[in-house]
């Protein structure tokens, strides 16, 4: 964050970071961090409020530009990634958005994998296509694809690893190479793996982009998002954020701030349930395979145990069958709740054939694996044993 070396965080890991970073106390000596439910701020005389406005003098004008519990938790996730700098967003999709509007313009084109967020899909073909930025989707695994796809005016790689739901581990390394070779930014949601186990940045992206709805907030309570990189690029997206308004709200950057003291923690232990979910999983007669970058089955394994500290909390199987069987196993469960949100501690069950990825053409659903027998589940953090007997009941209830 900083190479002053009075500061007493220089150096520090991740989990010191992940309690301590980016608090300055007030005069009133809280020991947590206060929510500053503010609209705007107070100047002490009018050639101060003057240098303000003029960007002469630092310090808060308006909520909309700056708030003090915001800036807290962009320096905390901005210390996590490993980035220079952070912007705190309204949403995960406001995070992708100030990024692809703050950084791309008319003329510019963008190679984006294929295996995104599917409104991330559609925020580029649908509504930057507009604007006159056109996109190219590729497989995530095919780096030829990614090569072949680029031309003189692309501007940005764009990608999600693990994906969602097969789990599918891009090279980001090998990516980054050619993002830079052919001076385009390199783009990588991390919001499956949070930086408490990947650190994109370290692997050369220029930008990481998170949904702090899921895994930052870990607790399914409120909609935000973050952007990290350089001072310079996130110079950019917040003049968007200042002049178009997708700002974070105080207290829900004060839940994520919340939430980050813990995330090592949760991730570790989502990641520890998982792969025993999984596990079993793949020794259930109902089953008929299993997707979890934790097994060394999974084609990711090797990069995945590279580029990652653990595996993260969600995976996916197909149970023998078609969408009926995997229907009837979702319906029997009754601890999970059937939701297509993820990164909870309540863990999730959904279908995505028919919800995540149900605006698919079936070719293109074929395309990508998602096949109608295929259930995902966010593995939350309950006991393991309970899990497994939830699931359990589904497979009763197929035999
Ligand atoms: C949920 C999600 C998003 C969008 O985030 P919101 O906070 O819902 O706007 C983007 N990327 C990934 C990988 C997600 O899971």
């Amino acid at each position: 964050m900083s190479d002053n070396h009075d500061d007493p965080l220089a150096g520090a890991g991740l989990d010191t970071l992940a309690v301590r970073a980016g608090n300055a106390r007030t005069g009133e000596g809280e020991h947590s961090e206060p929510i500053f439910a503010t609209s705007s701020y107070v100047f002490a005389n009018a050639a101060e409020a003057a240098a303000r406005f003029a960007g002469e003098s630092p310090g808060n004008v308006y909520s909309r530009y700056t708030n003090p519990t915001v800036r807290t938790f962009e320096q905390r996730i901005a210390a996590l990634e490993g980035g220079e700098a952070a912007v705190g967003t309204a949403s995960g999709m406001a995070a992708i958005l100030s990024t692809a509007m703050a950084l791309l313009q008319a003329g510019d084109h963008v190679v984006c994998s294929r295996d995104v967020f599917g409104t991330t899909t559609n925020l580029f073909s649908k509504y930057m296509a507009r604007f006159g930025v056109q996109v190219s989707f590729v497989p995530l695994l095919d780096l030829a694809a990614w090569r072949d796809a680029i031309r003189p005016e692309t501007a940005m790689l764009f990608l999600e690893t693990p994906s969602n739901p097969l789990c599918e581990v891009a090279d980001m390394a090998a990516l980054s190479t050619l993002a830079h070779d052919n001076n385009c930014l390199l783009v990588v949601d991390n919001c499956f793996c949070t930086p408490a186990l990947q650190r994109p940045l370290a692997l050369g992206a220029d930008i990481v982009v998170h949904s702090a709805t899921k895994y930052l907030d870990g607790q399914g309570r409120c909609v935000g998002g973050a952007v990290v990189g350089s001072a310079r690029h996130m110079q950019e997206v917040e003049t968007f954020l200042r002049t178009c308004g997708p700002t974070m709200s105080a207290f829900n950057a004060w839940v994520f701030l919340k939430g980050l003291e813990t995330l090592r923690l949760r991730m570790n232990a989502h990641s520890e349930s998982a792969l025993a979910l999984a596990t079993w999983l793949q020794q259930q007669d109902a089953v008929e395979r299993v997707y979890y970058a934790g097994l060394t089955t999974h084609p990711g394994h090797a990069l995945a145990s590279r580029q990652q500290s653990a595996y993260g909390g969600v995976l996916s199987f197909q149970i023998k069958g078609g969408q009926e069987e995997a229907w009837k196993v979702i319906d029997a469960t009754r601890i999970m709740s059937l939701t297509a949100n993820l990164g909870d501690a309540k863990t999730t069950i959904v279908h995505p054939a028919t919800t995540t990825h149900g605006r698919l053409s079936d070719e293109q659903r074929e395309q990508a694996g998602i096949s109608r027998n295929l259930i995902r589940v966010s593995v939350g953090l309950e006991d393991v044993d309970d899990l497994k007997a939830d699931l359990q009941r589904g497979f009763a209830a197929l035999a």
